[in-house]
């Protein structure tokens, strides 16, 4: 057995039975040898088996403006991007989407867009309340940055969670991807979300350009300080409409480490096996089941609108009809023998959320 392994298994099966993993122990595990990455996602695997079980949640992704304010510097979708077709759905639209979604078996929708002005909260206050009084549905919604009052409205409105990736820890880095954007800004909309009682959501891109193995760590070690209840954490693709179009994008196994390592820490959280995954490996999404996540989010969007909603390229499922996502990721799931979850996927953590 060389050293490395030696370290590598030491560290794993110490951080299995509970240890806090430290900054320097984390570097150590995401530049250790690719060869020796499989015992890190192995004991993520145990370690999800232990907190979270053998069921996968399926959360309904439902994309329902393409329209963006913003103009962050690897996103397909920001308002520079001049090449983009934009597309809204009606408030009606959506809410027939998110039925659609329960006829599908879903029992929890997330409603994602760019910050499309044209959605005021009053506006994501009556979708959230038009899905929530003629379904079952937890909803999640993932629309950006609002001050605390609002997150407050959308919170009593009847929305359970909400996702909110911060995408780096770096704030120089943050600083040159978000032109227009802040980082404290963003750290504080995390803890706003959490006073006005959301089960929270965060995470970041793996492989960005100008990224560290310490900015990995700290993007960890964020996540833990943050307490999130779910975690999505997927490679950068870069998406040739933007300015980063010619850059290397990230390595999935890079983002299999990550993902395994935030399942070391962060212990009973969700964690997305997340669709970049699998638009870099075609089992990318299994893999990352295999390495500590415990849930997808298949879209379940119109079709004619899955093309537009373009984050990075070569999405993938977007020519795939819900109901087809449906029983696709359901004999994915049943083929690692896992199964799919038949409750809400609320928070595991001991909160009163
Ligand atoms: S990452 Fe989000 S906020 Fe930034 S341009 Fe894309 S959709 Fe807009």
């Amino acid at each position: 057995m060389t050293n490395q392994m030696e370290r590598i298994g030491t560290l794993c099966s110490d951080a299995e039975k509970g240890k806090a993993l430290t900054r320097e122990e984390i570097i150590e595990l995401l530049v250790c040898e690719d060869q020796y990455s499989n015992i890190i996602l192995e004991a993520a695997d145990r370690v999800r088996q232990g907190e979270v079980g053998d069921h996968v949640h399926l959360r309904g992704l439902i994309e329902f403006s393409n329209y963006c304010k913003r103009n962050c510097e690897y996103c397909g979708l920001r308002r520079a991007n001049k090449k983009l077709n934009r597309y809204r759905l009606e408030i009606e639209e959506v809410i027939d989407t998110a039925k659609n979604a329960e006829r599908l078996g879903y029992r929890s929708v997330v409603l994602q867009s760019g910050e499309d002005p044209y959605y005021t909260v009053d506006k994501i206050c009556k979708i959230v309340e038009g899905i929530k009084s003629s379904t079952d549905l937890a909803i999640t919604l993932s629309c950006g940055e609002f001050s605390y009052e609002e997150y407050k409205q959308m919170r009593e409105a009847g929305a359970d969670r909400y996702l909110l990736r911060f995408e780096t820890s770096s704030k120089e880095l943050y600083k040159k991807l978000h032109p227009d954007s802040d980082y404290d800004q963003r750290i504080q909309c995390l803890n706003d979300l959490r006073r006005a009682g959301f089960q929270v959501g965060s995470g970041f891109m793996v492989g960005l350009p100008g990224e560290t193995p310490e900015i990995l760590a700290d993007n960890l070690l964020l996540l833990r300080e943050l307490d999130v209840d779910m975690a999505g954490i997927g490679p950068f693709i870069p998406n040739p409409d933007t300015e980063l179009g010619e850059e290397n994008g990230g390595l999935l196994i890079d983002a299999l480490k990550a993902v395994a390592i935030a399942r070391l820490l962060l212990r009973n959280a969700h964690l997305p096996a997340t669709t970049a995954l699998g638009t870099l490996d075609p089992r990318g999404r299994e893999k990352a089941l295999c390495a500590g996540a415990n849930v997808v989010m298949p879209n379940v969007s119109p079709m004619k609108y899955r093309e537009l909603y373009a984050l990075y390229p070569n999405k993938i499922c977007v020519t795939d009809d819900p109901g087809h996502c449906r029983n696709c990721i359901t004999g994915k799931i049943n083929g690692l023998g896992r199964s799919v979850a038949k409750d809400h996927g609320h928070t595991l953590k001991n909160t009163n959320k």
